[in-house]
C-alpha cells in the first residue's frame, strides 16, 4: 500500500459476519496497481447499526462503501437515491457519497455479465437460461440478462412462492423476455427445460465450502451439446456441478469473475479509475478458491 496520509480517503465494506471477505485484499491490490490515494477496509455492521454507519459516510465525507450479507435489502431504504440496477435487483452493494447524497447501485448483474463474456465469450441476447434458485443474486442476474436480451428465463426452485414472484418481476420489468418456473422436484419437466436451455446458472449455496460434495443432483445430460454451466459460487473454484459439467463437455465458469467485475464497476463508480479485473481475479482465486 501506498504511504497513508492526510489526503488518503477511505472505502469499506460493510457486513455482518465480515472476517471472510475478500474484498478487502482484491480492492486493495486494484488501487496499489493503480497508484491511487486509497485505503479499502472492512467493518462488522449489524443490520440494526446499518443507519447510523451510513450517517457516518455521510458525515465523514467517505466516498463510497460495499454492503453484503445481510445488509443488501435494508441498505435500499437508507440511501437517498437508486440506480437502475439496485431497484431491479431489489438490492444495494454499492454506495456511492455524492458530496452527502448517498446512491445506492447493484453491481452483481453487470458483473456477471461482464464474467460471462470473458469465460464463456457469450452474449445474453437470444439466450434461452435456466436459474437455479430464486434469492437475491438470483433476482439481479436475471433482471440484468432479460434487460439485455435474454429470449427467455425458467427458474428452477425447490419454493414456488419464491420463483412465481421473481418470474413475474422479471417479466413486468422485461416484458421481451419470457419467464416460467419449474420445480426441481418435477424431473421430468426439468428435464425438457433443460434440453432447450442454452445456459444454465446455479443460484444457490448448494456446492459451497465446506459442503463441497452437496450436488443439486441435476440430470446435465439433457443440456443440448452448445450449452454452457455457470456456478456463481467461487469457493471452491469448481462445484460438483461445474466439475459433472465439464465431464459431460460443456463450458463452464465459476463465480470468480462475478466477484471480480462487481468490485472493479464499484471501484470505477468510486475513483473513476478502470481497475485491472485481472489482478481482482487472481486474488479471489487465490485466497478463495
Ligand atoms: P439467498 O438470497 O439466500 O438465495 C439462495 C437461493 O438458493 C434461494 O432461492 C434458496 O431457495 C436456494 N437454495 C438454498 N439451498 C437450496 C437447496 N438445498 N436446494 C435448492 N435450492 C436451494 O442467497 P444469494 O445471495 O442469492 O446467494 C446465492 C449464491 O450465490 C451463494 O452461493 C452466493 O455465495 C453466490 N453469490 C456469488 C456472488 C459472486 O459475486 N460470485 C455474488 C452473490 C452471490 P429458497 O428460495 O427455497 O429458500
Amino acid at each position: 500500500l501506498p504511504a497513508i496520509g492526510t489526503a488518503t480517503r477511505l472505502l469499506a465494506v460493510f457486513g455482518d459476519p465480515i472476517e471472510h471477505s475478500l474484498s478487502p485484499a482484491m480492492q486493495n491490490a486494484a488501487i496499489s496497481a493503480l497508484g491511487l490515494d486509497y485505503v479499502y477496509l472492512a467493518f462488522r455492521v449489524t443490520e440494526s447499526e446499518l443507519a447510523q454507519a451510513l450517517a457516518g459516510v455521510r458525515s465523514m465525507g467517505i466516498p463510497g462503501v460495499n454492503v453484503t450479507i445481510p445488509l443488501k435489502q435494508a441498505a435500499c431504504a437508507l440511501v437517498d437515491e437508486l440506480s437502475d440496477d439496485a431497484s431491479d435487483a431489489g438490492a444495494v452493494n454499492t454506495i456511492v457519497n455524492c458530496d452527502g447524497r448517498l446512491v445506492g447501485h447493484n453491481t452483481d448483474g453487470q458483473g456477471f455479465v461482464a464474467s460471462m463474456g470473458d469465460d464463456l465469450g457469450l452474449d445474453p441476447r437470444g439466450l434461452r437460461v435456466c436459474i437455479v434458485g430464486s434469492g437475491g443474486a438470483a433476482r439481479g442476474v436475471a433482471v440484468r440478462l432479460a434487460r439485455q436480451g435474454a429470449h427467455s428465463i425458467a427458474f428452477a426452485a425447490r419454493s414456488a412462492d419464491r420463483a412465481w414472484s421473481l418470474s413475474s418481476l422479471v417479466k413486468g420489468r422485461c416484458p421481451s423476455c419470457a419467464t416460467g418456473i419449474v420445480s426441481l422436484c418435477d424431473r421430468e419437466q426439468l428435464d425438457r427445460v433443460l434440453a432447450s436451455s442454452d445456459l444454465l446458472i446455479n443460484a444457490t449455496p448448494v456446492g459451497m465450502y465446506p459442503r463441497v460434495e452437496d450436488s443439486l443432483g441435476i440430470n446435465l445430460a439433457y443440456l443440448p451439446k452448445h450449452a454452457c454451466v455457470a456456478d456463481l459460487i467461487y469457493n471452491p473454484a469448481e462445484t460438483v456441478l461445474l466439475r459433472e459439467a465439464a465431464s459431460l463437455g460443456y463450458r463452464t465458469m465459476n463465480g470468480a469473475g462475478m466477484l471480480a467485475h462487481q468490485g472493479a464497476l464499484a471501484l470505477k463508480l468510486w475513483t473513476g479509475a478502470d481497475p485491472d479485473v485481472g489482478i481482482m481475479r487472481s486474488i479471489v482465486l487465490q485466497l478463495g478458491g
